[in-house]
């Protein structure tokens, strides 16, 4: 596995321990809940609380790492790490802003198909034509119209039973919970821009049916409006952690109905 690149807000910590706005001793480390990063560098491990246990290469002696931790924690306000995962931050309470100890990997969608076809009831609308006056039969065409809107809704409630690991050394469950509603949120933006779909795409379907109405009857027609959904799963690779994940998701593309026609 490569090292991880540490950011360069991080960078710029570990040579003045000042947050990128200038500020210290109001710094936190947010541990966060990504993948444990393992293979550090040495002035990385240098920088946590308990780190002798990792030194396999005893290159630190432990006056060093004592002076180090002393200056760090007690006279400088600096971080208190215990340990670093993928998606760890530290956080300045001076100026609120908060900052990656690692560069992000971007999200990304690396494929998607086609699973298949699905249907929700989105409505029913019901006309009735009164032709109780009338002496003869009459045939006439009605139009039926609706408005739906393009839209991408994503399953990822249906994610931990579609856990994929890209190594098969990393293991581990991948519930909901492990994926932050900010990424969330970014999974389903992109998703958006895959199928061309903007938070306006309004369209309107339409469809004439001829019908005969017998004479001195009351017509009712009932019809049931259907959005189509086509069905996908995709391939995300997440920005915090060395996985991909299948995701389940469906974009509307059409709407259809069923009727039913009472003569009474
Ligand atoms: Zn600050």
């Amino acid at each position: 596995m490569p090292r991880r690149q540490r950011s360069r807000e991080f960078e710029h910590y570990r040579k003045t321990l000042q947050c990128p706005n200038g500020h210290r001793h109001a710094l936190t480390f947010i541990e966060g809940t990504g993948d444990l990063v393992e293979n550090l560098g040495m002035r990385d491990r240098l920088m946590l609380e308990n780190p002798l246990s990792r030194f396999e290469d005893r290159l630190a002696s432990i006056e060093l790492v004592g002076r180090l931790r002393q200056f760090n924690h007690d006279r400088s306000g600096g971080l208190s790490i215990q340990r670093f995962r993928f998606d760890s931050m530290f956080a300045c309470d001076t100026c609120g802003d908060q900052w990656p100890v690692f560069v992000q990997r971007e999200l990304k969608i690396i494929d998607y198909q086609k699973t298949g076809l699905s249907q929700t009831s989105i409505g029913l609308e019901k006309r009735r034509l009164d032709w109780t006056q009338s002496s003869a039969d009459s045939t006439c065409t009605l139009e039926f119209k609706h408005e739906w809107m393009k839209r991408v809704e994503v399953g990822f409630e249906s994610l931990t039973s579609r856990e994929e690991t890209r190594s098969a050394g990393m293991k581990g469950s991948y519930g909901l919970l492990a994926i932050n509603a900010g990424i969330q949120q970014r999974i389903t933006e992109s998703l958006k821009l895959t199928h061309s779909v903007t938070s306006q795409t309004r369209k309107t379907s339409r469809q004439e049916v001829e019908y005969v109405f017998p004479a001195g009857k009351v017509t009712v027609i009932k019809t049931y409006w259907k959005q189509i959904w086509q069905e996908y799963e995709c391939r995300v690779r997440l920005p915090d952690r060395d996985k991909i994940v299948s995701i389940p998701y469906r974009v509307a593309f059409d709407v259809t109905f069923d009727q039913e026609v009472e003569h009474i």
